[in-house]
């Protein structure tokens, strides 16, 4: 069937209005009614070809809510009128190790993108969630717990949320731990707010003075400055674990010293031209660590949204038409949004 959506037909064209076909819905799937998609730094990177490796059309959006308006006939998780969700994964090949023990995100043959990505065996270039409609086999799609006015607000953990959850997991973040967030954008104030619902204490790394305040009533409890050499030192030695969102190329010298012996520096941020190489010594001293994080596998985002629903945990969001996206893309590469834009979804119909 034929749906409305926008993309960007290369690196320089803004998005624009596009027509895009969904396949028929098959007896595993579940046709989804998307009523929000979020705005990843992501969907920007993308668009405009900043990794290298978009397929144009490119219609993109992983912080997918909507309700589900048809299924097919082998669903069992999933009824028409259920509220439910899409992340940043569609498919994945069900039979490598990383999937055996459901790292789907690791998939040793390559999960399948929302957008930008290849359906096994079809060669086709997925198309995302700035669209009024999407089907996706069961399996990857996500049950929603949150009240019916919070989902707005759900749709940036879809992405968001759980890029910073799973890290947050695997490193220990917890009573008695001491955890960085770097960068409070869109990942990041998902990143402290979650460090604090696990119950770490929680700093807030900003190169935006302007946001101190807002970070401390996100749930951090200290706020650093990080170009603020004497506020970087007195943290000198002291995290367990410090997670890095940044959207673009930065020294990680400076964040490897505020680990503690052992301590890890975990990157999720993925710009567009990498980060000068550390010091050797700055990690030989103190057996300190530099990791990578990829979003979260299927039941550990499941896991992420049923614990924010019974924490209230929800995204700060700031709602756009999907007219506004080229604005809200500007201004996302200016880091001038608190925290997330998320698009209506019906305002693809106007
Ligand atoms: P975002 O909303 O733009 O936030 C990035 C934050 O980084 C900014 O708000 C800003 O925070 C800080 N920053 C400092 N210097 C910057 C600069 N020169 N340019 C841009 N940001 C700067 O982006 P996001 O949606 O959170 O995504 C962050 C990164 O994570 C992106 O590269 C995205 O592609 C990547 N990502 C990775 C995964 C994964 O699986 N690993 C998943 C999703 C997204 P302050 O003002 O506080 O300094
Ligand atoms: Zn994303």
């Amino acid at each position: 069937m034929t749906i409305k959506a926008y993309a960007t037909q290369s690196a320089t064209t803004p998005l624009a209005p596009f027509e895009i076909e969904r396949r028929a819905v098959g007896p595993h799937d579940v046709q989804i009614d998307i009523l929000f998609c979020g705005v990843c730094h992501s969907d920007l990177h993308q668009a405009r070809n900043e990794w290298g490796n978009t397929q144009y059309p490119c219609v993109p959006g992983h912080e997918i809510v909507g309700r589900v308006t048809a299924v097919g006939d082998h669903v069992r998780k999933f009824a028409v009128g259920d509220v439910a969700a899409v992340g940043c994964m569609v498919d994945s090949c069900q039979h490598c190790p990383a999937c055996d023990e459901g790292l789907e995100q690791y998939c040793e043959n390559g999960f399948t993108l929302t957008y930008n990505g290849n359906m096994a065996g079809q060669g086709e270039n997925t198309l995302g969630g700035y669209s009024q409609r999407i089907v996706v086999t069961e399996g990857f799609v996500l049950k929603v717990s949150h009240s019916e006015d919070q989902l707005a607000a759900v749709a940036p953990l879809l992405c968001a949320g759980i890029t910073t959850y799973s890290p947050l997991k695997h490193w220990g973040a917890g009573p008695g731990k001491k955890i960085g967030i770097v960068g409070i954008g869109g990942l990041g104030h998902m990143g402290v707010k979650l460090a604090k619902m696990l119950g770490a204490h929680v700093v807030a790394f900003t190169t935006s003075p302007g946001k101190k305040e807002a970070a401390l009533a996100l749930g951090a409890d200290e706020v650093v400055v990080s170009k603020n050499e004497d506020e970087m030192a007195a943290h000198a030695n002291s995290f367990d674990m410090i997670l890095d969102t940044v959207a673009a190329s930065h020294n990680l010298d400076a964040f490897v010293a505020l680990l503690h012996r052992d301590g890890t520096l975990v990157l999720v941020g993925a710009p567009e031209h990498p980060h000068p190489s550390p010091q050797v010594f700055g990690l030989m001293m103190g057996r300190k660590s530099i990791a990578g994080s990829a979003i979260g596998s299927i039941a550990e985002t499941q896991e992420m949204l049923d614990l924010c629903a019974r924490h209230n945990v929800v995204s700060d969001v700031e709602m756009i038409g999907i007219q506004d996206i080229e604005t809200a893309y500007d201004r996302l590469a200016r880091g001038d949004v608190r925290y997330r834009f998320v698009i209506d979804n019906q305002t693809l119909a106007a």
